[in-house]
C-alpha cells in the first residue's frame, strides 16, 4: 500500500487521528445540549488563540466564508481601507467591492504595506480597515498591532483576517484593537476543512450593517450563540464540529504558549536550512514586518524549475506548494503550522535539498544539519 504523502502546504495540513476519529460516529441533533457543548468547548478554546473575550462564532464555511461574512455585516455601503500586500489582501479588497467603497493600499506582495496611505486614509474618512494579518501567499507577518493603533486613533473598524496566525502565532486581538478577526479550521487548528471561526467585538456590533446578508448574518449567528444551549442559526457541518472540538482540545492541552513557541522554533528552522543552503527568501521585511512563522516562501533556485522541484519532492512523498497568480514558477512555500514538528519538518527539508541537488542547483551548505542543530 502506498502511504499518504505529508501536506506540509500552508493548509489543508495534516489532522491528527484523535481529530479524525471524532467525526467517525453516527448524527446528532444540533438542537442538542450536546451540540451545544460542541459549540462551547470549541470557542473557549480557540479565544486564547484569538487573544480575546469578545463573542466567538463559527460558520460551516471555509475561511473566505468567514472574510465575506465580516465585509458583509460591517463593511456594507461604508468606505473601506484594504491593505495589501498578497493575494488574500487581494481577496479583502474584492469581497469589499462587492459590499462597500473600498480603495486598495497596496504594495507589492510580500514587500512592507504603505502604512503612510493608511493613516491618510482614515484621515480622509475609511470608516473599516481590512489587514491580513500574515499573508500566506507570500510568507509575510503584517504589523498588526501598528494598524490597530491607527485604527483606534481614527476610531474605524478593524477587520483582521487571521486565518494562518491564529493558533499558531502571536495574536492578541484585544490588545491590538481588533473587532473582527477570522480563523480557518484547516490551517494552525489543524482541524478537516470547512469551518471559520469569527470573534465580533461590542463596538463592531454597535455598527453593523442593517441590510445583512442572509446565510451569513452575523448577528443571527451571535443570537444563537448566546441560547443555552449554544447553537447556529442553520443547521451546522455537525461532523466538522466534532473534529474542531477535537482539534481545539488539542490546542487547550498544549498551550497556547507552547504551541506558538512550537511553530516559531520550526519556522526558524526552515530559515537556517534557506539560508545555509544560500537562497533566498521571497519577502521582503522591515523593523515592522516580519518573516511568517506559519509559512515560509522561498525563491526558486535557478538551476530549475518550480514543476521539476516540486514534482521530485512530491515523488519523495512530501506536497509543498508553489506560488500564486504572478508568483508561480518564482518560489515555492512550505506550510510548517497545525500538528507538525520535527520529523515533518526534516523530512520535507530532507526531501527539498536532495530533490534540489539532483536537479543541479549549487546548494552553500548542508541545510537539513543546520535545521536538525537549531532543533534539537
Ligand atoms: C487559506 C487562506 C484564506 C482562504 O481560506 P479558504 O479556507 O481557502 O477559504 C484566507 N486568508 C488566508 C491568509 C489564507 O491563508
Amino acid at each position: 500500500m502506498e502511504k499518504e504523502p505529508l501536506l506540509m502546504l500552508p493548509g489543508p495540513v495534516p489532522v491528527p487521528e484523535r481529530v479524525r476519529l471524532a467525526m467517525a460516529r453516527q448524527a446528532i441533533n444540533h438542537r442538542s445540549a450536546e451540540f451545544g457543548a460542541v459549540y462551547a468547548d470549541c470557542v473557549r478554546c480557540l479565544a486564547p488563540a484569538f487573544g480575546t473575550e469578545n463573542r466567538i462564532v463559527i460558520i460551516s464555511g471555509s475561511g473566505t466564508a468567514g472574510m465575506e461574512a465580516a465585509v458583509a455585516n460591517f463593511g456594507r455601503g461604508r468606505k473601506i481601507a484594504c491593505l495589501v500586500n498578497g493575494k488574500f489582501g487581494e481577496r479583502l479588497f474584492d469581497i469589499s467591492k462587492r459590499y462597500g467603497e473600498p480603495i486598495a493600499l497596496a504594495s507589492a506582495w510580500g514587500t512592507p504595506l504603505p502604512l503612510e496611505a493608511l493613516a491618510e486614509s482614515l484621515e480622509e474618512g475609511a470608516e473599516v480597515v481590512t489587514l491580513v494579518h500574515n499573508e500566506t501567499s507570500a510568507g509575510i507577518l503584517n504589523p498588526a498591532r501598528e494598524v490597530g493603533r491607527l485604527c483606534r486613533r481614527h476610531d474605524a473598524l478593524l477587520i483582521m483576517d487571521g486565518i494562518t496566525s491564529i493558533g499558531g502565532d502571536v495574536v492578541e486581538a484585544d490588545r491590538w484593537g481588533v473587532d473582527v478577526a477570522i480563523v480557518g479550521s484547516q490551517k494552525c487548528l489543524a482541524a478537516p476543512a470547512g469551518l471559520a471561526a469569527v470573534s465580533v467585538s461590542e463596538r463592531a456590533m454597535e455598527r453593523i450593517a442593517d441590510d445583512r446578508p442572509y446565510y451569513l448574518d452575523l448577528a443571527a449567528y451571535l443570537k444563537n450563540a448566546n441560547k443555552d444551549p449554544m447553537e447556529t442559526p442553520y443547521t451546522p457541518a455537525v461532523p466538522l464540529f466534532l473534529a474542531l472540538r477535537e482539534a481545539c482540545l488539542l490546542i487547550e492541552e498544549e498551550g497556547i504558549e507552547h504551541r506558538i513557541m512550537r511553530h516559531q522554533r520550526l519556522a526558524q528552522a526552515v530559515r537556517v536550512a534557506v539560508a545555509a543552503w544560500g537562497l533566498s527568501l521571497f519577502p521582503s521585511i522591515d523593523g515592522q514586518h516580519g518573516y511568517s512563522n506559519t509559512v515560509t516562501a522561498v525563491r526558486i533556485p535557478e538551476a530549475t524549475t518550480d514543476g521539476e522541484l516540486r514534482g521530485l519532492v512530491k515523488r519523495l512523498g512530501v506536497i509543498i506548494a508553489g506560488g500564486q497568480d504572478h508568483l508561480k514558477g518564482q518560489i515555492f512555500r512550505v506550510g510548517h503550522m497545525g500538528a507538525v514538528g520535527a520529523p515533518e519538518l526534516l523530512a520535507t527539508l530532507g526531501a527539498l535539498q536532495a530533490a534540489m541537488g539532483r536537479l543541479g542547483c549549487r546548494l552553500d551548505g548542508d541545510g537539513v544539519a543546520a535545521a536538525a542543530d537549531h532543533l534539537a
